[in-house]
């Protein structure tokens, strides 16, 4: 069973364990901004801005084409770049995809599955968000697994068992020695990209839930490490109040992570 934190209060201290506070993790989803002299260009503003930043990990998810260009700039930085998809199968006649072992060739360290965008447009289903997770944790790539309901759902009061079921099926056949890795990211569809963000009560409430499944998952200690980040726009103005919740271990920041400036006082929240 999980016990919601009393806000403000340390994780390990309400739940009376010794154990190491969870880092928290702002990720920038570029989806299909830039290209490869863009990227660099936004290194260039970027680094120098969060050189000294340790409290929380940065990672930055730029299109297929401009990873050559990220991972060059941000080399021997504090920041790690994320490929945005990908497939399941480690090479073959599968035109247009990119297996995790290609990832970890091209400097990628995290990759994001099953954001709402793939599972909207491209067919992606929580089969598949669960193959395309253990492969990337099979190849030692850390895993940004997005879940997440839409309006009509919350609307229904739906959504516990939309993250239920996501959930259950992403975990589907995995272990939590292979799980180690996995952070996940909760990201109300209706407030990706729509100026709408869910209230840090909202996002909190959705994280227990989250966790809740992870403990039947995988046991409670790897619940209780587990990262859940909050996603659907997170703004320079809204990221404090949203990432004081203690439920909340970061952020994926789609449209406000593709400015410099904005990404940056994201960060430093
Ligand atoms: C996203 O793309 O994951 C996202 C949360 O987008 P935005 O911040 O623009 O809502």
């Amino acid at each position: 069973m999980y016990f919601r934190q009393a806000p403000g209060s340390h994780p390990a201290q309400y739940l009376g364990k010794l154990q190491m506070p969870r880092k928290r993790l702002i990720a920038a989803n570029w989806k299909m901004y830039k290209n490869p002299e863009q990227t660099s260009a936004f290194f260039r503003d970027f680094l120098p801005a969060i050189k000294d930043h340790t409290r929380d990990e940065i990672v930055v998810a730029p299109p297929y084409i401009d990873l050559h260009a990220a991972v060059a700039a941000a080399k021997g930085s504090n920041v790690s770049i994320s490929a945005q998809d990908v497939y399941w199968k480690e090479e073959g006649a599968f035109t247009g995809e990119i297996s995790p072992s290609m990832l970890v060739a091209a400097g990628c360290t995290h990759v994001i599955i099953g954001h709402s965008e793939r599972r909207q447009y491209f067919g992606e289903t929580d089969d598949t968000v669960n193959l395309k997770l253990k492969a990337a944790l099979e190849a030692g790539i850390t895993p940004i697994a997005c879940v997440g309901e839409v309006l009509e759902e919350r609307e229904a009061g739906l959504t516990e068992d939309v993250l239920r079921r996501q959930c259950v099926r992403a975990f589907n056949a995995m272990s939590a020695a292979k799980a180690a890795k996995l952070v996940i990211a909760y990201e109300p569809v209706w407030a990706i990209g729509t100026g709408k963000t869910a209230t840090p009560q909202m996002a909190s409430d959705a994280h227990i839930i989250i966790r809740a499944e992870a403990a039947k998952a995988f046991g409670q200690e790897f619940a209780d490490n587990l990262r859940i980040l909050y996603g659907g726009s997170v703004k320079p103005d809204n990221a404090k109040a949203l990432m004081s919740e203690p439920e909340i271990d970061g952020a994926l920041v789609g449209g406000a992570s593709l400015d410099p400036k904005s990404f940056t006082a994201i960060v430093k929240y």
